[in-house]
């Protein structure tokens, strides 16, 4: 028994090493997409909505720069805290995960646009108003957020890449607005406007 108690254990050890970034404890990309490809069967079978939303931390380079990048570090793992407790808050299905270095997604399986757009407020203002610490020091940090949701972008949606790319050409035009803060997939009806660097 406890032989097979030690092997449970170690497997559970091995799947969140698989499956979880050490850094942050969200959930890694490749599960991440792994999961939004079958959720994204689900809801074409069942015809229940699925939303996903895709962040990006506003000027973060400055953030390196004032605090190092152990201080940028620091304060990616404060806001993955942010995002984890805002997620955890809203039941069981949703799910967030580290999409790169400081971009996080978060999957909300039968969620129309609305309720995307309400959790992405969520996230949005609870970072805003969290002041993430950085050793001695307090880091304020925005986010910009962009939100892909099926069936209501169903014309540009076949897989998950494009579910990914709708989300993250979302965030854009979030950048494109000033950031802080967070927008819907809309196609473009112009061409793309300069995005300030800030530096
Ligand atoms: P923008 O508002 O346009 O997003 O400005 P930004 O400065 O955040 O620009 P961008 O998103 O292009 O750059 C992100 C920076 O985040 C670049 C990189 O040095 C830093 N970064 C990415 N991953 C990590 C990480 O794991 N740790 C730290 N400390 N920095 C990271
Ligand atoms: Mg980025
Ligand atoms: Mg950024």
């Amino acid at each position: 028994l406890a032989a097979q108690a030690a092997i449970a254990i170690e497997n559970a050890r091995l799947h969140e090493l698989a499956t979880v970034d050490a850094m942050t404890g969200l959930y890694l990309k490749h599960y991440f997409r792994a999961r939004l490809v079958e959720e994204f069967k689900r809801a074409k079978v069942t015809g229940k909505p699925l939303s996903m939303i895709m962040s990006d931390i506003d000027f973060f380079k400055k953030v390196n720069d004032k605090f190092g990048h152990q201080g940028g570090d620091a304060a990616l793992v404060g806001l993955a805290r942010v995002i984890k407790d805002t997620v955890q808050g809203l039941g069981r299905d949703a799910m967030a995960g580290r999409y790169g270095g400081e971009e996080f997604c978060v999957l909300l399986p039968e969620s129309g646009p609305e309720r995307a757009l309400e959790v992405a407020e969520l996230i949005r203002t609870n970072i805003e108003s969290t002041g993430i610490p950085v050793g001695d020091q307090e880091a304020r940090i925005t986010i910009s957020v962009g939100c892909s949701s099926y069936p209501l972008h169903a014309q540009y949606i076949t897989s998950e890449e494009d579910f990914i790319r709708l989300a993250d050409e979302a965030l854009y035009i979030c950048k494109g607005r000033g950031r802080n803060c967070s927008s819907l997939y809309e196609e473009p009806t112009g061409p793309r406007p300069e995005i300030p660097s800030g530096r």
